[in-house]
């Protein structure tokens, strides 16, 4: 199995409203976000790509337009903005267009990371 991945970028704010008042995550903040996609693939293309890292500057379009300098609670539609939600969303958005994509992890500060990857132990 061949493993590939890309790291992107952004800002934005988010507030966990439904935390209690006292975490520090309930009020409004901001974050330089680090987005990773991974793609895995059996075989490679022609070339000896899993995917050419070109084809993923879809990806940067889709995270400048629609989340860089944005507020996530108004993106995503609801106050559950955690890393591991924003995680999901990407996810959704890139496995349909790039069937290698086999999970994204996302940053919020240099020692933490969360990932979301689909479950293939169930089914
Ligand atoms: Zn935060």
């Amino acid at each position: 199995m061949y493993t590939i991945s890309k790291q992107f970028h952004f800002s934005a704010s988010h507030q966990l409203s439904n935390l209690p008042a006292e975490h520090p995550c309930a009020r409004l903040h901001g974050h330089n976000y680090i987005v990773e996609i991974e793609l895995q693939s059996a075989t490679l293309d022609a070339y000896g790509f899993v995917r050419d890292y070109n084809d993923l500057d879809a990806l940067k379009a889709f995270i400048d337009n629609t989340l860089d300098h944005r507020h996530l609670n108004d993106v995503l539609g609801h106050e559950n903005t955690t890393a591991e939600n924003l995680a999901k969303f990407i996810y959704d958005w890139a496995k349909p267009k790039w069937s290698e994509v086999t999970a994204v992890r996302v940053s919020e500060t240099p020692k933490t990371w969360a990932c979301y990857q689909p479950d293939t132990r169930s089914g």
